[in-house]
């Protein structure tokens, strides 16, 4: 397939009236449009405003989709505690199906064509199942809660890592590749050190299998680790294991000097939640400090009940726009910074070495968007527009692994329609407040 349009190859460089040629999983060639053309006369041939790497979602819940729009306007532990959790709790194994496919759904509509994505204690064959039939790359891995959890979402710590275990077997590198393993500890307040160490020793056993959980999003919770353990958040995750390049912590809002230490020396991937963290009023990532010391920097939607969209074009402006406010520096992410976040950073977080830029002999994973837009008018720099107005509902065309997953409104695999209507259904069910 040849792909024309103007081509964002990745933060650095646009090609005005270029292409991209497809083949199988693959980018084969990247250019201009004309040469391109000329050698590859029979590919198929589509035109788009505009062509970009797609984006990677650093930080995700889809099983929590059910879930949008409670308990709006709560601070984080009781957030979690009071409708959360109970909500993910409720869910059988039909509804975390239809809740997985809505969140897809939303992702690959929007331009995201990774998913690191944070599942429940039960039932999360049934994302995997989800994520292999809608064709989304992802790192998903079941919540490991073996402590200070609510009935019905607490499990016996062996329990939890054999399951993890199990999936591991089951999924790790699922559809070529396309779908890897993440062991996902919800956070060090509800594991013990047994359950966290044997998290650590599963991932040294399976090559490849990462580890996702939330570190210090909220003064509450590190309060609470250091209650349990005496030590500040970071220090107990690095003392278990759960610091390193294989590692994903989600926020890392409060830290110190020390545990920023650790992160950069440990090469742990940190994800920016930058909607989550102001709907849930946890504070401001220090993520200008952290790029600057060579610390990997994604940018995440978090779930739908704090965000309240899966939007990743608002999740970049906003991205943008709190670093900005909390520096009272306009510099210091301008559109290119953000944009490699979200993409080449997200990527390298969730380990896809060769997915987040639009070049040859990368995977094929491929945005289209319309610019025939008001708000695309004028269009001055594509990188500006991408960041600070674009929208995922200008999003047209959406490739993974090569393979069409969402084109001009409809999903391939799937009925977008009769997925919406399922997700009515089951959340009208939800027992929720
Ligand atoms: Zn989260």
């Amino acid at each position: 397939m040849l792909l024309a349009g103007t081509v964002v190859v990745d933060s650095t460089t646009v090609i005005q009236e270029g292409a991209v040629v497809v083949e199988g999983d693959r980018i084969a060639a990247v250019g201009d449009e004309s040469d391109l053309g000329e050698a590859y006369p029979d590919h198929e041939r589509r035109s788009f405003d505009l062509l970009m790497p797609g984006l990677v979602g650093g930080h995700v819940h889809s099983v929590q989709s059910l879930g949008r729009g409670i308990a709006d306007d709560t601070a984080l532990f009781d957030w979690l505690y009071d409708a959360v959790l109970p909500m993910e709790a409720s869910l059988d194994a039909d509804a975390t199906r239809v809740a997985a496919e809505l969140g897809y759904l939303e992702l690959l509509e929007s331009g995201v064509t990774t998913a690191v994505d944070h599942l429940s204690v039960a039932h999360a064959d049934e994302a995997f199942e989800a994520a292999i039939d809608l064709g989304i790359r992802g790192r998903l891995g079941k919540v490991l809660m073996d402590d200070d959890a609510p009935d019905g979402l607490r499990e016996e710590t062996q329990a939890a890592l054999d399951d993890s275990e199990r999936l591991i077997r089951n999924y790790h590198g699922a559809a070529d590749g396309r779908v890897q393993y993440a062991l996902t500890p919800r956070f060090a307040v509800t594991c013990t050190e047994a359950c966290l160490r044997g998290v650590r020793d599963l991932a040294d056993r399976y090559d490849g299998v990462r580890i996702h959980t939330h570190a210090s999003e909220s003064r509450d919770e590190i309060a609470a680790v250091e209650t349990e353990t005496g030590m500040r958040n970071v220090h107990w995750l690095d003392e278990v294991g759960l610091t390193g390049e294989d590692v994903i912590l989600a926020h890392c809002v409060w830290t110190d000097e020390s545990e920023r230490r650790v992160l950069a020396e440990t090469g742990t991937h940190v994800v920016y939640c930058p909607s989550s963290n102001m709907k849930l009023a946890s504070g401001v990532a220090p993520v200008v400090d952290y790029l600057d010391r060579g610390i990997n920097v994604a940018v995440g939607n978090d779930g739908p009940p704090c965000n309240n969209t899966l939007d990743p074009f608002t999740e970049m402006r906003q991205a943008s726009l709190l670093q900005k406010v909390d520096a009272l520096d306009p510099t210091v992410t301008p559109a290119g910074r953000v944009f490699e976040m979200a993409t080449i950073n997200g990527a390298k977080a969730a380990g896809f070495d060769d997915v987040g830029r639009l070049a040859s002999g990368w995977k094929a994973d491929v945005v289209g968007l319309s610019t025939d837009l008001t708000r695309a008018t004028p269009l001055r720099d594509v990188l500006s527009h991408l960041v600070f107005s674009a929208h995922g509902d200008d999003v047209t065309f959406t490739m993974v692994d090569g393979e069409v997953c969402y084109d001009r409104g409809e999903l391939v695999a799937a009925d977008a329609d009769a997925i919406r209507r399922r997700a009515r259904e089951r959340a009208r069910e939800l027992d929720v407040s």
